[in-house]
């Protein structure tokens, strides 16, 4: 079984802009499916390529209703704003309400190499946007206001119902 190892700040790989894949191979489908079970074990809901130190777009996500593998996620169209609490494994012991979208429109590539376009919306859509945001190389910290996060540093909230994306 894949356990990888999930980076944590101020790991630098959780820095770097993913890079496209530009076809994918035997390669990436054992990458997903080692990323999914490291998900699952860490009782996470997403993970992507770079929080296990590979610096693709790749990442898994399951909020309850099935896994969804994503290879070259772009959001094409957002709608909607909703703030709430979310965590990362890559980021322990705190989490931070991240105002996003409330629904969104996702392209991206199956493990076929096929274009699909998914509307995803509550967690579904916290959870990709969350995702993206790793491969840009940005972490749920970075949605906070310079006040908030002197505040953080002094007393970190961690809400136990959270969802670690
Ligand atoms: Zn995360």
């Amino acid at each position: 079984m894949a356990d990888l190892k999930i980076r944590k700040i101020p790991d630098s790989i959780l820095r770097k802009k993913a890079a496209k894949v530009d076809k994918v191979s035997d390669k990436e489908k054992k990458v997903l499916a080692d990323m999914a079970e490291t998900m699952y074990l860490n009782q996470g809901v997403g993970l992507a390529a770079v929080q296990v130190g590979i610096d693709r777009q790749l990442a898994v996500i399951d909020v309850g209703d099935g896994l969804i593998k994503l290879i070259n996620p772009v959001i094409v169209k957002k709608d909607g704003q909703e703030t709430q609490e979310e965590g990362c494994l890559s980021v322990p012991e705190v989490t931070v309400k991240v105002k996003r979208a409330k629904t969104v429109h996702v392209n991206f590539l199956n493990e076929e190499g096929e274009v699909i376009q998914l509307r995803a919306e509550g967690l579904l859509a916290r959870a990709i946007q969350h995702e993206i945001d790793h491969l840009s190389g940005v972490l749920i910290v970075d949605h906070l206001n310079p006040i908030q996060k002197l505040l953080l540093k002094k007393k970190p909230t961690l809400s136990k119902t959270a969802k670690r994306i």
